[in-house]
């Protein structure tokens, strides 16, 4: 039977009934639930599908996150950072697919200087009429203003998880600066980007509430994009081979499953009626034949191509035997064009800021 109450759309979301529908497993409250979040997104965001094409600029990190394979410390990955040339050239490839926005996601890379981004910015703006998203990792607030006044329009920092304790095990602070990223989100929308954030979900050490709080902050911080995927666990990183982590009750542990994945991008849906919300790799990778179809079905309304050269993608691996590692970007083009339309769902024309709007507020 299941435990939770029927649901509405714009239902009232609080800690106690987001953590029901995250326990939730029978399979008909599911269906109403994930019904539910696809009428939501339908009503607010439409059928359309935003592309965003995905620009991976650098694997190399100052970071020692525990969960993430191209970590400082990971000493056998081959390190690459694409030149000012090959950036050009990779947002061109995303104009010439038709993307209407490029998103710029790295390692946080202190060699991926701030004037010189602001200068790459500049110049995709005054060649192609994209917008531009960031995903740089926690820079200083003049960069992140440098970046705004140079063209870009969003940026992207997932806080992770909203649980103290377990963010400091798994996303340790530098020495001489404090990791509040959502401070940092605070900031980027005073500065003017639209923001973006998330989480992984099945981290060890997560709880069912803790999930259930990361969706209220989701909409309390009134979130633009929205990005969740199960967390994956990596070999050759300390929470991958269990160096690190929290004790909890193992019936309080949160799955890193595709089910898991689905619940919480229909909540967050529900809780966050406009958000664009990406069906995510990290979904695909773990269901590779239908994972970004189903994110799709249950309130997902973004997926990011990637348009990163393949010779420099197999070694973004954040995790291991990622989804869409070695095609080419016109092959994954034609590949995500395909699953649209198989769901009787179209590519968007225009920017798809919040809201389906195609310029801002
Ligand atoms: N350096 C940037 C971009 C990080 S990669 C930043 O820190 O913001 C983008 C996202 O990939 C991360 O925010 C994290 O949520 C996700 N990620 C990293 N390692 C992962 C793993 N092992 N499993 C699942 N997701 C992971």
């Amino acid at each position: 039977m299941p435990s939770t109450t029927p649901i509405a759309d714009g239902a009232d979301l609080t800690l106690a009934t987001i953590t029901a529908w995250l326990r939730e497993t029978d399979a008909a409250a599911l269906a109403e639930l994930f019904d539910a979040a696809d009428r939501t997104r339908r009503r607010n965001v439409g059928d359309e599908v935003q592309l965003r094409g995905l620009i991976e600029l650098s694997n190399h990190c100052r970071r020692q996150c525990a969960y993430c394979g191209i970590a400082r410390d990971r000493k056998d990955l081959t390190r690459y950072r694409l030149d000012r040339e090959q950036i050009l050239e990779c947002a061109a490839t995303a104009k010439r697919l038709g993307y209407q926005t490029v998103v710029m996601q790295a390692g946080e890379d202190p060699a991926i200087r701030a004037d010189e981004m602001a200068g790459i910015i500049r110049e995709i703006k005054s060649r192609h009429d994209v917008a531009i998203t960031l995903s740089l990792g926690e820079r200083n607030d003049d960069e992140f203003q440098l970046w705004r006044d140079a063209g870009a329009d969003r940026y992207l920092i997932r806080f992770e998880t909203s649980d103290h304790d377990l963010y400091d095990i798994i996303h340790p602070s530098l020495p001489y600066r404090l990791s509040d990223r959502v401070a940092i989100l605070k900031r980027l929308r005073e500065i003017g980007y639209e923001i973006g954030s998330g989480v992984m979900i099945g981290l060890p050490g997560q709880r069912w509430e803790d999930l259930a709080r990361d969706i209220l902050l989701f909409r309390e911080l009134d979130l633009d994009m929205i990005g969740v995927g199960p967390y994956l666990p990596h070999p050759d990183t300390p929470l991958g081979r269990g160096d690190v982590g929290r004790e909890i009750d193992p019936d309080e542990q949160v799955p890193n499953t595709e089910e898991m994945t689905y619940k919480v991008v229909a909540l967050t849906r529900l809780a966050c009626p406009e958000a664009n919300i990406p069906s995510t790799t990290a979904l695909a990778t773990i269901n590779k034949g239908l994972g970004r179809e189903l994110g799709l079905m249950r309130g997902a309304n973004v997926v990011m191509p990637n348009v990163t050269p393949s010779d420099c993608r197999i070694h973004y691996e954040i995790y291991p035997a990622k989804a869409c590692i070695t095609e080419s970007a016109e092959a994954c083009f034609a590949c995500m064009l395909g699953r649209i339309h198989a769901l009787g769902r179209r590519v968007a024309t225009g920017k798809g800021y919040r809201g389906g709007r195609n310029t801002r507020n």
